[in-house]
């Protein structure tokens, strides 16, 4: 089996069999909610901070497979990591997307399946989706606020 074979399976797994995906997270501490109109892709995403860390995680959403599988994917790696930690574990998700390298290999699991997808610069937002709506959540914890929405260009 290729790589390319290996990481359309566990992208496929994760669209198959979500990890962390549910409509609530009781309590959470902050919510948000990414839409992307270009590809129809919704998510909301739900964090309970705990002791500086990423208590608990849970995604949910209307999208296609690689923003939803992306996301799961996502919700694995950043599980109990410090806040500061999970801001740059997506950061080097965001940075790996842009074709700038892959940073963080081991700790960012199945995310270094979505690789691949760097070359489809139409799905490249899908593939961002989950993690750049965990840097929001994160931004806006940090602000003291609990909500925060955002629509792409
Ligand atoms: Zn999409």
């Amino acid at each position: 089996m290729s790589l390319d074979d290996l990481y359309q399976e566990i992208i496929l797994d994760h669209y198959r069999s979500p990890r962390n995906r549910s409509g609530d997270l009781d309590p959470h501490d902050v919510h948000v909610h990414h839409s992307n109109p270009l590809c129809g892709d919704e998510l909301d995403l739900r964090l309970r901070v705990q002791d500086g860390t990423v208590g608990a995680v849970a995604y949910d959403g209307d999208g296609c497979s690689i923003s939803m599988a992306s996301a799961s994917a996502m919700t694995e790696a950043v599980a109990g990591r410090k806040l500061s930690d999970a801001d740059d574990l997506a950061e080097a998700f965001r940075l790996m997307m842009h074709g700038e390298g892959v940073k963080r290999e081991d700790d960012l699991l199945d995310g270094v399946a979505f690789q691949g997808v760097a070359k489809f610069p139409v799905r490249v937002k899908c593939a961002l989706l989950g993690w750049m709506a965990l840097k929001d959540a994160l931004q806006t914890y940090s602000e003291g606020e609990a909500e925060h929405r955002v629509t792409y260009d």
